[in-house]
């Protein structure tokens, strides 16, 4: 694909990949979930997202609006805990954002994603600082439309969007829990890094490796 477009096979693609990381780190994102949780995270996000890619394969959706409201709803109805209604949103929003279309430009792409971290905040009320996934998917937002902003193609604001939710993932080390069951730990939750940011990362790098086109 060109890099600046993404068609229906790319936005799928998007989805497989992050499935594919997601199962790949499995086991770190249970292990960083018995720290501060109860040690599902990388069990329910792989659960939810084998759902997700089997019902993609089942019903190949002919719009991007029906691609992310068959990934939002399987998430939603499959995954357990705090992350499948707050995943199962986020694909939901990017979906009515998206719309009844075969493609999305950058910018297109870029609301769609914004419109998708508003779910999650509107579903789970999460703040900056909170320790959430929250915690990097905004910061994933604001480098994607900063970058796109300045007129850099969508694959060099995605790699500066991977970028910065790795970033945010790391920032989470240090907080404090407020949401989610890690607050129940208060200052114990600290120094842990948490779950959820750390699995967004991997849904924002599999935008930057699949719809970002070829790295110059
Ligand atoms: P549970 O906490 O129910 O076991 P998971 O382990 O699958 O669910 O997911 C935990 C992750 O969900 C946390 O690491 C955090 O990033 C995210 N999370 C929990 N509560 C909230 C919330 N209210 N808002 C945003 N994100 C949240
Ligand atoms: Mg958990």
């Amino acid at each position: 694909m060109a890099g600046d477009v993404a068609d229906l096979d790319a936005l799928g693609g998007w989805v497989r990949e992050f499935a594919r990381l997601v199962a790949e780190h499995r086991g770190e994102l249970t292990r960083l979930d018995s720290a501060i949780g109860d040690a599902d995270h990388g069990v329910n996000m792989d659960r939810g997202m084998t759902a997700a890619v089997t019902a993609l394969d089942a019903a190949p959706p002919a719009s991007a609006a029906a691609l992310f409201k068959t990934v939002g709803m399987t998430l939603v109805s499959t995954t357990g805990g705090a992350s499948g209604p707050l995943y199962g949103t986020l694909f939901l929003r990017v979906g009515t954002t998206a719309g009844e279309v075969g493609e999305l430009d950058g910018p297109g792409f870029a609301k769609a994603l914004r419109a998708g971290l508003e779910g999650v905040v509107a579903r789970g009320k999460p703040e900056a600082g909170d320790k959430t996934m929250f915690d990097a998917l905004a910061p994933a937002a604001d480098a994607l439309d900063a970058g796109l902003a300045d007129g850099d193609s969508l694959g060099a604001a995605l790699r500066a969007a991977s970028s910065a939710a790795d970033a945010g993932r790391d920032a989470t080390i240090p907080m404090l829990a407020r949401k989610g069951r890690a607050s129940y730990l208060g200052e114990r939750s600290i120094g842990h890094q948490d779950p959820g940011a750390t699995s967004v990362a991997l849904l924002v790098a599999a935008a930057a490796t699949v719809l970002g086109g070829p790295q110059p």
